[in-house]
């Protein structure tokens, strides 16, 4: 029997051949919500998820009693129901390592994009008001030489470090669950407590997942912990800030300016004040956004599901204790 996926996600052709030689593919290109009918049909015969950016709530998972495995074209799996996917034996595979580096550049991209007010400069210069020499109340913030306070330092965590300790001569510190030697002593990077880090930092950026324990993270207090020249940036994902109190210290100027790649409603609701700011350099959550890399990010999604559905172990599995219920 021929195993069918569902793939919701705009693939190239390259990808969706591969996935055609082996399963019959349900493709849903330009999915606008799984509420779709015909999208919650294709479930129901479906044994594999392909796909990204969709909440996939429990309540679907029950339009999808074949399923055995689901592969995120993301790192990130706040999306997916683990627990309920896990207690049904379904494997959920991400796309770790081949977005790291593109995401560290993100990271550092905000980072000097913020500090040297980029974008604000060169808007100045495209509307034609470049009349004169520029000067102080339009100048920026060094980077090079600053403390870097890293909030989470797993992989894009330590590319960021990485980048402003080896590149530019930063000081870094890092709060995280576990300790990472190597990386201490890669980059004389210094644990501390997140307070600690927040008082201390030039430059806070963060790159934890979102959990139950990192939703809201950081909010009022923390941004009142910062220094008012601080530099916050987001590149995780929204909900691990919390926004309105972000808002308030960049209007409040209890923190001096952010770079934001991911927000807590995307896209960006148009009420939200923060792509008016003048302190604010924003992006459309374009972290992995490089051809090559969303690239490379498919094509381990393809091999993921199928390494999965002709029961062999994925590259990234997220549920490991799937994976053991199906070996002897
Ligand atoms: P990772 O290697 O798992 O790194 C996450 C780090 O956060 C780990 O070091 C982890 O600690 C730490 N951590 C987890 N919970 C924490 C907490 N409560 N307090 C402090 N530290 C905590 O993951 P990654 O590949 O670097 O990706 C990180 C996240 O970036 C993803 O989950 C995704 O949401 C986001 N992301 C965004 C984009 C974008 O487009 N903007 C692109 C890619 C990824 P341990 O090492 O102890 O586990």
């Amino acid at each position: 029997m021929t195993k069918r996926i569902v793939a919701y996600t705009r693939l190239k052709p390259i990808h969706l051949d591969q996935l055609r030689q082996r399963f019959h593919v349900d493709y849903f290109e330009a999915l606008k919500s799984t509420d779709d009918p015909d999208f919650r049909q294709a479930l129901g015969q479906a044994h594999g998820l392909v796909g990204s950016s969709f909440v996939i709530a429990p309540e679907l998972l029950e339009h999808a009693p074949q399923l055995e495995a689901v592969a995120t074209i993301s790192v990130g799996y706040d999306n997916y129901p683990v627990e309920a996917l896990t207690r049904r034996g379904i494997l959920l595979c991400n796309t770790p390592d081949v977005l790291t580096e593109t995401t560290a550049d993100t990271g550092f991209l905000l980072i000097m994009a913020t500090a040297r007010r980029a974008i604000e400069l060169a808007e100045l210069v495209k509307r034609g008001d470049w009349t004169a020499s520029i000067g102080e109340p339009h100048f920026g913030t060094d980077v090079h030489g600053k403390t870097l306070g890293m909030v989470g330092f797993g992989r894009i965590g330590a590319g960021v470090a990485r980048r402003g300790a080896l590149g530019f001569g930063m000081r870094v510190l890092y709060a995280c669950s576990s300790p990472k030697p190597a990386l201490e002593q890669e980059l004389s990077a210094v644990r501390c407590e997140l307070n600690e880090l927040l008082s201390q930092a030039d430059f806070v950026c963060v790159t934890v997942p979102l959990t139950a324990e990192t939703t809201h993270l950081i909010g009022r207090h923390e941004f009142g912990l910062m220094k008012p020249s601080a530099i916050f940036v987001n590149i995780a994902r929204g909900k691990v800030v919390d926004e309105a109190a972000l808002i308030a210290a960049l209007e409040t100027g209890e923190i001096h300016a952010a770079g934001l790649d991911v927000f807590e409603q995307e896209p960006l609701s148009p009420e939200s004040p923060l792509p008016h700011m003048a302190n604010v350099v924003a992006l459309p959550h374009v972290g992995s956004a490089t051809h090559e890399t969303r690239d490379a990010m498919a094509q381990r999604a393809v091999d993921n599901i199928t390494l999965a559905l002709e029961g062999k172990r994925p590259l990234s599995l997220v549920n490991e204790a799937a994976w053991r219920g199906k070996t002897p």
